[in-house]
């Protein structure tokens, strides 16, 4: 029987990790399935996206690190004898549900299937140091507030656990490669809101150093402009040459921050983006990484 791990609260600001809990609860027990729900913050506490980090920076974890290394550390010892890690997160927006996973992910049928249980047209790849990128087996899940699939959670992991394969949806694959602030935006003529990867207008896209075609992704002035961004930016997924494949230190170069955004972001998305790109774009699109919060 496979055995699945299921990630919850992997971010601690979100609106489905106590329902997710309840249901792991409920399972407890379950020889093929397992839970791994991180512990809630107390009262009091103002909504971030971890204790001392953001966990989806921090994998493969570091067993004397902070407390987002750890419990990275903890998930990465489990998913070694996983066949498949399901990472269930919230999204802020009900019309935004999507799936993601690694570059790995897009050639197996079980990842491409819980993925699909979403229902979605679009999937998101994310590449390391993201866990969707780093373990082996990953799917993520990115649910809008009030989703049904955490009513049929407990059924749906009951099959999967007995081997049930769902049916590959089609679904485009995307690859987020920026966020843009306010002023970015207002000055590309872009509007405060877009349904989830409507195509943004080419010309604004090029007005903001971007290859188009380019989608929104992540996108509402209201939700995220208090993190000084309207929204993010995604294009069509291409596999990186090998010559081109980001490194990590690429990416750590360009560690950029947005809080309270989007779950599935990764930081270092830009850098990946850009590093796959033809070296003079790679140039021309340098200064927009001054631009977004470098952090450590
Ligand atoms: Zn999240």
């Amino acid at each position: 029987m496979p055995k699945i791990v299921v990630l919850n609260r992997m971010h601690l600001d979100e609106w489905l990790s106590d329902q997710v809990a309840e249901v792991l609860q409920s399972l407890a027990g379950h020889r093929d399935v397992l839970g791994f729900t991180r512990e809630a913050p107390g009262p009091g506490w103002k909504p971030q996206r971890g204790y001392d980090a953001n966990i989806t920076d921090c994998f493969p974890g570091n067993p004397r690190g902070n407390r987002e290394q750890r419990d990275a550390w903890q998930v990465t010892r489990l998913a070694r004898k996983a066949d498949l890690i399901l990472d269930i997160h919230g999204t802020r927006n009900p019309a935004e549900n999507f799936p993601f996973y690694g570059p790995a992910g897009r050639s197996s049928r079980l990842v491409k299937g819980t993925a699909s249980l979403l229902g979605c047209e679009h999937s998101v790849i994310i590449e390391a140091p993201h866990p969707a990128g780093v373990l082996h087996n990953y799917v993520g899940w990115d649910l809008g507030p009030g989703s049904s699939l955490i009513e049929a959670l407990p059924g749906l992991l009951a099959a999967l656990a007995k081997g049930w394969m769902p049916p590959i949806r089609p679904m485009a694959e995307y690859q987020v490669i920026d966020a843009i602030q306010e002023a970015d935006a207002l000055r590309a003529g872009l509007q405060p809101e877009y349904p989830p990867f409507m195509r943004l207008p080419d010309r604004a896209i090029r007005t903001l150093g971007l290859p188009a075609p380019a989608y929104a992704f992540s996108w509402d002035a209201n939700l995220y402009s208090q993190a000084g961004y309207w929204g993010e930016i995604a294009a069509p997924y291409r596999d990186h040459p090998a010559s081109r494949r980001p490194t990590r230190e690429r990416a750590e170069l360009a560690h950029l921050s947005v809080v309270n955004g989007s779950c599935s972001r990764l930081h270092c998305w830009k850098a990946s983006f850009l590093a796959g790109l033809p070296g003079e774009a790679t140039d021309t699109h340098i200064p927009l990484l001054r631009n977004l919060t470098v952090h450590r």
